[in-house]
């Protein structure tokens, strides 16, 4: 029983994930979401959103004294951006995977970013590197009340 019910947690782990400006602008948006909904995540949180510049740095602030970091913060802010919280079973770890390595030079060719990007300044998406820094930036870009507890029919069709 208490293994059912460890399973059962298991597959709430929460990610948060972005659709960047960039994809925003070439109309990706509908192509990332499909490869999450595909892969069988749930979708508990999804707004568009222009980020001012505190919440660009706020997201970003464990790479201030990068040389890159005020082009990134001047980036993400210009908006628009898709946030999303995505649900699932290790979906921290797979979401990355999902992504591909940070820079599309890296990126496997199946690979979100792998597929759509060519520099390291324009790839595509983020998602959370840890479930601690998921935990972050889910209270960072959503209100508790925008996140949705649902129960997909499929559920059983997903999961052993
Ligand atoms: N970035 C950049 N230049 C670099 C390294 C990173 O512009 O030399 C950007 C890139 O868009 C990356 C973001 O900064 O996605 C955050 O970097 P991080 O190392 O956290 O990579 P990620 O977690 O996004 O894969």
């Amino acid at each position: 029983l208490r293994l059912g019910k460890f399973l059962v947690m298991n597959r709430r782990e929460r990610t948060f994930t972005a659709i960047k400006p960039d994809a925003v602008h070439r109309g990706l948006v509908g192509e990332i979401i499909s490869i999450f909904e595909r892969k069988g995540y749930k979708l508990v949180g999804l707004k568009l959103v222009l980020p001012d510049r505190k919440l660009a740095e706020n997201h970003y602030s464990e790479l201030r004294d990068k040389p890159f970091f005020p082009d990134l913060v001047d980036f993400i802010s210009s908006g628009p951006v898709v946030a999303m919280c995505w649900e699932g079973k290790d979906v921290v770890r797979t979401a990355r995977k999902l992504l591909g390595a940070t820079n599309p030079l890296e990126s496997e060719p199946g690979t979100i970013r792998g597929r759509y990007g060519i520099d390291i300044g324009r790839n595509v998406v983020h998602s959370s590197d840890a479930v601690t820094t998921a935990e972050r930036e889910i209270q960072l870009w959503f209100t508790e009340h925008e996140l949705v507890d649902w129960d997909p029919a499929v559920a059983r069709w997903v999961y052993e």
